[in-house]
């Protein structure tokens, strides 16, 4: 955790550019923003992802992008914004606010083509997990 770039954020030992604080989390722009405005929300304290996360802070973490994301969204004069969890990049729950344009040229997820049989597999493969 010593090593944990957003644990050092949240204690101030490295800079950020904040733009919300309060006793549990902190909102910052990305260094590396897929569009300006690009924020991510963490928990001041260290969790890996979001499975070792305690609900409550997941909750707020949701509650504040829901909060922050029209007035960012504003601010950029973007028409709409991604917010979601990619699990994939800093091992520190974090949640993303990424303010989208209409047309600003990056593309939306591919789509698989399927059908009734594929969906149907799918669906018992998750079920007997959750069941
Ligand atoms: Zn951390």
């Amino acid at each position: 955790m010593n090593n944990c770039i957003f644990c050092k954020i949240a204690a101030k030992e490295v800079p950020c550019h904040m733009i919300y604080e309060d006793e549990e989390v902190i909102a910052f722009l990305d260094i590396n923003p897929v569009n300006f405005g690009h924020t991510l929300i963490i928990p001041k304290k260290h969790f890996a992802n979001i499975f070792e996360t305690p609900d409550d802070l997941v909750c707020k973490c949701f509650l504040k992008a829901k909060e922050l994301a029209p007035k960012i969204i504003k601010a950029v004069r973007a028409d709409y914004c991604h917010i979601n969890v990619a699990g994939q990049d800093v091992a520190h729950f974090h949640v993303h606010i990424i303010p989208r344009h209409n047309n600003d040229g990056l593309s939306n997820w591919p789509t698989k083509k399927t059908n009734n049989k594929e969906l149907n597999k799918i669906k018992e493969d998750i079920l007997k997990e959750i069941n």
